[in-house]
């Protein structure tokens, strides 16, 4: 039998109200292997901390969702949001898929085009679309989904100037029983203004209109919120076929569907209470199959999933720095990766699991990055195995937003890995160094020069 690792005996005070109504929690169960690969040599060879993806599982978490609306509804199409992970290499997987592209910036039109998606199938959101991007957009036959009627003016405008015909939908808000509403993107289904819009979208003539588009909210756990959202947009659909006898080609019902991470202060973990997505494939299809829209004319269901469909493929791989006494006696564990890497910390409990078999023993313990900041908390309060400098842990289903919304921030960002299907470990993004950092950087000439 293998010698287990010294740990020290400690006295532990305890705290009233840790223990859930299932008690202490047991074990964390360590990660030592990535789709194979065990995360020591991970590390060794990309270093420390590193991102890790697996392209296995995206495969697999996007053929369930596909599954789960396809065999419900005969026409559905996934459109990939790049704002939730836009590594190139994550696109493509997407693409092979058979994902279209959604963004919501000319840089990430830019990006789909340069990865070789068609024009035709990159859906272009937002509320900041320059006249640039539309003229690209609209010369491409790229789907512009409008935010605003100062946009829609734009496009008029534009329509005529350049003798082509815009592929346009309009992006819709409404109230779906979720607080607070997020009325800001688009145009309002209760006070008629998304009508209205339609109405001159019609009536101008010079655009196509070919779609209808929502996105709620995101981290949504309610299923009836996009029961309420596919229905109001049905309703839409049918005003446009009673009075204008258009039908358009398609409903975009945006992303939003909850990750199965744990939001901060929630009762039960994320994996237990997230909808799965046959339920919200359920709420939303029903919808549609409700409406009085002939066979012939239900138009195509586009879902631009992101966080939903690329956090369980992501893991934070990395090294404990050190342990310390808090003043008042608590233990905290310093690690290589601070929120600076790991953005989605400041609202979810990561899942953090030592990277080899430890005891049983767990203290109470916050978890700190390495940043000089106090804010750098990776996960506070947590019952955690005693690690020791050096031992690697891994952070579990952070795919989404991480790689976009992190910050160069005291520390220069890592590599980030793709793990391909046949367990082959490939650098998708390789770490920034100083030189890469200065390219960016201009001295003026008569800063050139000092003595210190
Ligand atoms: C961010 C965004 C998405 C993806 O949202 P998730 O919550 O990650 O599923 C989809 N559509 C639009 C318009 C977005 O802005």
């Amino acid at each position: 039998m293998q010698k287990l690792p010294f740990e020290r005996p400690l006295v532990q005070k305890i705290s009233a109200g840790l223990p859930s109504k299932f008690g202490i929690q047991g074990k964390l169960e360590p990660i030592t292997h990535i789709d194979g690969i065990p995360v020591n040599s991970l590390i060794e060879e990309f270093g420390s901390p590193v991102f890790v993806i697996s392209e296995n599982t995206i495969r697999k978490t996007y053929k369930e969702a596909y599954r789960a609306f396809a065999s419900r509804y005969p026409k559905v199409q996934f459109a990939w949001s790049y704002k939730t992970n836009y590594l190139n290499a994550v696109c493509s997987v997407f693409h092979q898929e058979g994902s279209w592209a959604e963004v919501v910036s000319g840089f990430e039109y830019d990006k789909a085009i340069a990865i070789g998606v068609e024009p035709g199938h990159i859906i272009f959101n937002g509320p900041d679309k320059t006249i640039e991007d539309l003229t690209k957009a609209i010369s491409q036959g790229s789907l512009i989904h409008i935010d605003h009627f100062d946009e829609l003016y734009d496009i008029i405008d534009l329509a005529d100037r350049l003798e082509e015909r815009p592929q346009v939908a309009i992006r819709v808000n409404m109230d779906t029983g979720i607080y607070p509403q997020w009325d800001r993107f688009g145009f309002n289904y209760e006070n008629g203004e998304a009508w209205d819009a339609l109405n001159r979208i019609m009536v101008n003539g010079n655009m196509d209109l070919v779609g209808l588009h929502t996105h709620i909210g995101t981290y949504m756990m309610s299923t009836d919120a996009y029961r309420i959202a596919a229905t109001k947009l049905v309703d839409l659909a049918q005003g446009l076929m009673r009075k204008h006898k258009h039908a358009i080609s398609y409903i975009d019902m945006g992303g939003g569907f909850a990750s199965r991470n744990t939001l901060k202060g929630a009762y039960y973990p994320g994996s237990d209470t997230t909808p799965s997505f046959d339920d919200f494939a359920e709420a939303i299809t029903s919808a549609f199959m409700k409406s009085e829209l002939k066979p012939d004319d239900l138009p195509l269901l586009i879902l631009e999933t992101g966080r939903a469909l690329i956090d369980d493929a992501g893991y934070l791989l990395g090294t404990v720095i050190a342990n310390k006494r808090l003043a008042d006696g608590r233990r905290s564990t310093i690690i290589d990766a601070g929120v600076n890497l790991l953005f989605t910390a400041f609202w979810y409990e990561h899942d953090i699991r030592p990277a080899k078999a430890v005891s049983d023993q767990t203290e109470d313990s916050t978890i700190y990055g390495p940043l000089c900041m106090n804010i750098d908390v990776i996960r506070g309060n947590v019952l955690f195995p005693l690690l020791k400098k050096g031992d690697h842990y891994v952070i579990k289903r952070i795919g989404a937003y991480n790689n976009t919304q992190w910050l160069q921030f005291i520390t220069l960002r890592p590599n980030v890995v793709m793990i391909d299907t046949t367990g082959t470990p490939h650098i998708i993004r390789k770490a920034e160094t100083l030189d890469s950092l200065n390219q960016h950087e201009l001295t003026p000439g008569h800063l050139g020069q000092f003595n210190v």
